[in-house]
């Protein structure tokens, strides 16, 4: 869908915790904008998802960040937020909510084992992510 001044993908998500790899999906956006070189800025416009960047080669990485960052923030009863889903909240800022990519050519420009994954923390759910493309 495309918003006045941004784009607006759909990301629906499956699991309670769970990347979801955008790449081709950002990709087909960059593409369809006709912008040859510029920056695709995305933005997650929820605070309990986020946006990282990382290896799409062997899936085993993507299993490691979730099971690493569940390490690193415990479900736990001690949180004092009422809905319940303190770790979620703390996951999205610890992976921020938005990416910068460079525009090369009319493609993303990503190092050779890179993908860029929507993080779902307290899922599933119908997210979006936000696509603006700067640029020439
Ligand atoms: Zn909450």
């Amino acid at each position: 869908m495309q918003n006045k001044d941004h784009y607006v993908l759909e990301v629906p998500t499956s699991k309670s915790i769970e990347l979801v790899d955008v790449t081709d999906a950002v990709s087909g956006v960059v593409k369809k904008s006709g912008i040859k070189e510029g920056i695709c800025f995305l933005f997650v416009p929820h605070t309990t998802a986020g946006i990282t960047i990382n290896e799409n080669a062997d899936p085993d990485v993507v299993s490691d960040i979730i099971s690493g960052l569940s390490k690193a923030v415990p479900d736990s009863s001690s949180y004092r937020h009422r809905e319940g889903n303190s770790p979620a909240h703390i996951k999205s800022s610890l992976i921020g909510v938005s990416k910068s990519v460079f525009i090369g050519d009319g493609e993303l420009v990503l190092g050779t084992w890179q993908g860029i994954y929507f993080a779902e923390f307290d899922g599933p759910r119908a997210r979006k992510l936000w696509i603006k493309i700067i640029g020439t």
